[in-house]
């Protein structure tokens, strides 16, 4: 598959993928919400050409400025202007806030679990099962502290460097592109393509894939590689010091087995390889290498089924956001029967390329991480016209509910029935509180919880969105808002 990285003519390589809606199908196209929200020059053509779906014939001058803009002639090397600001922006003096990601439960436990299984490996084998004065037993020691310093390396890398923030402001350089994209509030920008925002992070991550917890940081464009070495080299330090720890416990329990618990000082096998060990092999030793042996064999399945996820991720360019939105994307066009395809723009289509846009010598990943090289047929918006068509959708499937009980936002609330204290969504994202009165756009839904967005006063908002869960006890629907005949099975059931 080829990838056009300088597309001289989108639309040729670009064939509108929406057939115009015929008649039958009018009611959706009136109900179509993109077409009403997004003012597209094209849209004010009149007739046939109208009712198509506005945005993939749209204005393709600017798509090849922009994509000939060669900010990536120079390949895999270092990123563009834009990309360097956000490098600096991140990398900063901030050095303080930097170390406060370390204080989060996720680091402290990352950090505890690497802790206790380098610390009890290395002790296991240079006091019991290879002492350091054997070849062997150097060489295994210089392994174990070389995957202790390396899984460390990768593990800071990830959550210093961090994934790449859009920066602060940052706009498309063609102002026609603004069209084609979000805009986050928050930031004050327009999210590029791949990009979205944080809420842990507070800002629009490149490449976002997911807000990791035990990193206290986001995986993104820049630490993608460096998160996945740190998953692929995790297990494997992991089932070498598992091995010690085996081998520890079965020589030194093997011989108190054949020679009785108190008979330390007939140990056999430890004397023949360390005639000198002073410290015996007592309970406290064998409840440590247990312990270590049951955390090192958790982390191996969790973190290696983790690795696969990543690698899966990185060789289909496609992170789990984005399948995320594909499948929502297929969902919308079998809805609404538009007769378009979807073609997920990123994949390259070869494997070795994904790979490589990752993984470079120099370990900075290709490009800047604000556009992208697309495969043919798609262009550098393809994917932001899809979210922006889903948002459009989602609005116009989103129900509205007004509060009639105040919700002071606790996850297990006592007062609003039993069923929703015990069936409170096991989720980080977060609660709304809600004061009666107060009007909610809800997307999606449990039996006795719901998801959506308090209506806020533009005035008084800020700019700040407020969305979460709130028990479905404290609100009612509204009876006179006119996009409540939409069906109410248009609600998602959970995710
Ligand atoms: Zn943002
Ligand atoms: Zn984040």
């Amino acid at each position: 598959m080829k990838v056009s990285k300088l597309s001289s003519n989108p639309t040729a390589s670009m064939p509108d993928p929406s057939p115009p809606l015929h008649t039958g199908r009018d009611s959706v196209s009136q109900r179509s919400p993109i077409a009403a929200d997004c003012q597209a020059p094209e849209a004010v053509r009149g007739g046939a050409e109208a009712r198509r779906f506005p945005f993939p014939s749209l204005p393709s001058i600017s798509l090849s400025g922009r994509r000939g803009h060669g900010r990536r002639a120079g390949g895999g090397g270092g990123g563009g202007g834009s990309g360097r600001a956000a490098v600096a922006a991140m990398g900063g003096p901030g050095g303080l806030r930097q170390a406060r990601r370390l204080c989060h439960w996720g680091p402290l436990v990352a950090l505890a679990v690497v802790a206790v299984c380098s610390a009890t490996a290395m002790a296991d084998a240079a006091l019991w099962y290879w002492p350091l004065d054997t070849a062997g037993g150097s060489v295994n020691f210089v392994v174990l502290l070389n995957w202790t310093v390396m899984i460390l390396y990768n593990y800071f890398s990830a959550m210093f460097v961090g994934p790449g923030y859009v920066p602060l402001g940052w706009t498309p350089e063609n102002s026609q592109d603004c069209m084609y994209l979000q805009y986050c509030k928050v930031c004050q920008s327009y999210k590029a393509p791949r990009s979205h925002h944080c809420r842990k992070c507070n800002r629009c991550v490149m490449k976002m894939d997911h807000h990791c917890p035990w990193i206290n940081n986001c995986c993104g464009y820049q630490n993608h590689a460096s998160f996945t070495l740190f998953l692929f080299l995790a297990p494997l330090g992991c089932i070498h010091a598992s091995f010690i720890f085996i081998m520890t416990m079965y020589t030194q329990l093997y011989n108190r087995i054949s020679f009785g618990w108190s008979s330390v000082k007939i140990d056999m096998s430890a004397a023949k390889r360390d005639p000198r060990t002073i410290i015996p092999f007592g309970l406290s030793a064998f409840a440590a290498s247990l312990f270590a042996l049951g955390l090192a064999l958790g982390t191996t399945i969790a973190v290696g089924m983790l690795f696969i996820i990543q690698m899966k991720v990185i060789l289909t360019n496609k992170t789990s956001i984005e399948s995320w939105i594909e499948e929502k994307a297929k969902d919308r066009i079998q809805y609404y029967q538009t007769g378009e395809t979807f073609i997920f723009p990123y994949d390259t289509g070869s494997k070795w390329k994904n790979f490589k846009q990752v993984f470079t010598w120099s370990g900075i990943p290709e490009g800047d991480g604000l556009d992208w090289p697309v495969r043919d047929g798609c262009h550098q918006y393809s994917l932001t016209i899809e979210q922006l068509k889903q948002k459009a959708d989602k609005r116009v499937r989103s129900v509205r509910y007004r509060a009639i009980e105040d919700y002071s936002g606790v996850c297990c609330p006592v007062t609003k029935g039993v069923k929703t204290f015990f069936t409170t969504p096991c989720t980080e994202e977060p609660r709304i509180a809600l004061s009666k009165g107060d009007l909610i756009l809800a997307t999606r839904g449990l039996k006795h919880w719901m998801y959506g967005e308090k209506i806020l006063d533009s005035a008084a908002d800020g700019g700040i969105r407020e969305r979460g869960w709130f028990p479905r006890k404290c609100v009612e629907k509204c009876q006179y808002d006119s996009e409540t005949d939409q069906p109410v099975d248009g609600e998602k059931k959970n995710r």
